[in-house]
């Protein structure tokens, strides 16, 4: 847990680099050049992309230079884009190799706000396959290291962008969060993960997993960059028919996180913070706890009242995700089908292309999720299993709704460990389930998250915490983790590289 100063360009934060490129002390074409320096340096051991495009980052920063920078939120800025999102002209798979050669014709729409507002895409980042994950070792194209122990996992299923950004290859990139993979990557890899409420950003040209459960979300370096990105990629979409017509409050870091007018750095006076039982669990790894714990009083501390609150049916999350989840991906994956999109395996008849192009591009999760969806999906087990999840579910939810009539955010671990090393559970998905156990429930409420570090295991590997906050109050869970993060330090640790 060394801080390491990293004197390259690339390792500023984004507030930073906006704030020297506007003072003119260097231009995009060195910001950029300084990314793909690092990624050239590192990325052989970390394996964070799947795609860089030098070239065509190299000319952006080129054009960008010649625009006056004052226009734009996120002038000449490179960023980075985890690969389930398209960007045109550039390929996409998923993570699969049913989309390997895959070019899409058009760009995401919360891509596309960012590259408006004068960001620049630099590469794709590394997956688990459809984001199906906690890991990135389903990734069909190889697994990605953690940072900060090139054995372990930088978690999933957006381990790739986890892992750009705290080697400093990015200042943020672009993740999705179907069942907690921004926040456990986030926490894996010691960075800050903003997962937004459900239909805040828009889905469009995001390869669809759970349609009723993705989101899409941003890991930086700290709360307010993130909340930088946030407020440009958030708002309706005509494209997304749920994305939500509510308007985006612009955030203002210096706010209390909940009541109005500011008094010193850092103050958290006014926000009632719940702690709930169900999050403390035996069998969790026990520094988690205790830091998690400790961050808790830290933000007493700062001001925060710290109320005990009871979520009671989380212990339903996990078996209600993983019914819910796979049945919609079992849907969804459906148009994969070596005839609309990819590669093809050829056969005599129509049925053996289907059949034998998915039976062989198709990682083994993703078949394992498609047959869990389709059963659960199929007459006579319907009400018995989607149906029954459903009801659940709104139960789930209720009991978010029932805690946030009394307080403003619910604190709790983002994950029962540190991350693992990896192959510890490849002969055991439920194993690789559990590790879910604490996100899932936001997904399943719709609600936002954000997760950042505070502290560090015996083994010196990050331990992150989230914040959850009622549906559109990101602002309040991002000035709350920017208040923690102004009397911290952890979200300026390292890692030796
Ligand atoms: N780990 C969870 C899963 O495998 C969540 C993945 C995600 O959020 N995309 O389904």
């Amino acid at each position: 847990m060394t801080v390491t100063p990293m004197p390259s360009l690339s390792s500023l934060t984004l507030t930073q680099m906006k704030a020297g490129l506007e003072r003119g002390e260097f231009s995009s074409r060195d910001l950029v050049q300084a990314a793909l320096d690092a990624i050239a340096r590192l990325d052989p051991s970390l394996h964070a992309f799947l795609q860089v495009d030098g070239d065509r980052a190299l000319a952006e920063a080129a054009k960008a230079d010649q625009l006056p920078i004052a226009n734009y939120q996120l002038h000449g800025i490179p960023i980075a884009v985890k690969d389930v999102l398209t960007v045109e002209g550039m390929p996409c798979t998923a993570g699969s190799k049913i989309l390997e050669g895959f070019i899409p014709p058009y760009t995401a729409t919360s891509v596309k706000k960012l590259q408006e507002a004068g960001a620049i895409v630099i590469g794709k980042t590394n997956t688990d396959e459809f984001a199906m994950g906690s890991s990135t070792e389903n990734s069909a194209y190889g697994r990605t290291m953690n940072p900060w122990e090139l054995s372990r996992v930088p978690g999933g299923s957006s381990g790739g962008s986890a892992a750009a950004v705290v080697a400093r290859l990015v200042p943020a990139a672009l993740g999705t969060d179907t069942g907690g993979s921004v926040r456990q990557p986030a926490s894996f890899c010691g960075i800050t993960g903003l997962k937004t409420t459900y239909g805040r950003v828009s889905r469009y040209g995001l390869i669809a997993f759970g349609s009723s459960l993705d989101t899409v979300g941003v890991l930086a370096q700290n709360a307010e960059d993130a909340a930088l990105i946030f407020s440009v990629m958030a708002g309706h979409d005509p494209l997304d028919a749920t994305s939500a017509d509510s308007s985006v409050p612009s955030i203002d870091l210096t706010r209390r996180p909940e009541r109005s007018g500011a008094k010193s750095k850092g103050d958290l006076q006014g926000l009632r913070v719940g702690v709930p039982k169900e999050y403390f669990i035996e069998g969790m790894q026990a520094e988690v706890q205790e830091k998690t714990r400790q961050a808790i009083e830290q933000m007493k501390s700062l001001g925060a009242e710290i109320i005990e609150v009871s979520l009671p049916h989380t212990e339903y999350a996990l078996p209600v995700y993983y019914i819910l989840a796979p049945a919609e991906a079992s849907a969804n994956l459906a148009r994969f089908d070596g005839v609309r999109y990819g590669p093809r395996s050829e056969a005599d008849s129509m049925w053996d292309v289907f059949f034998k192009t998915r039976g062989e591009k198709f990682g083994e999760e993703a078949t394992r999720r498609i047959m869990i969806g389709t059963y659960a999906l199929s007459a006579g087990y319907y009400d018995a299993y989607y149906g029954q999840a459903q009801k659940a579910r709104t139960l789930i939810a209720r009991d978010f709704d029932a805690a946030f009539s009394n307080v403003d955010v619910i604190a709790a671990p983002t994950t029962p460990t540190t991350a693992f090393v990896a192959g510890a559970h490849a002969d055991d998905p439920l194993a690789m389930y559990l590790e879910d156990v604490f996100t899932l429930p936001a997904n399943l409420a719709g609600i936002p998250g954000i997760s950042f570090p505070v502290g560090f295991d015996s083994q010196g590997l990050p331990i992150g915490m989230q914040l959850l906050g009622p549906r559109f109050r990101e602002d309040v869970i991002l000035r709350a983790a920017h208040a923690y993060q102004q009397v911290t330090d952890w979200h300026i640790c390292t890692p030796k590289l």
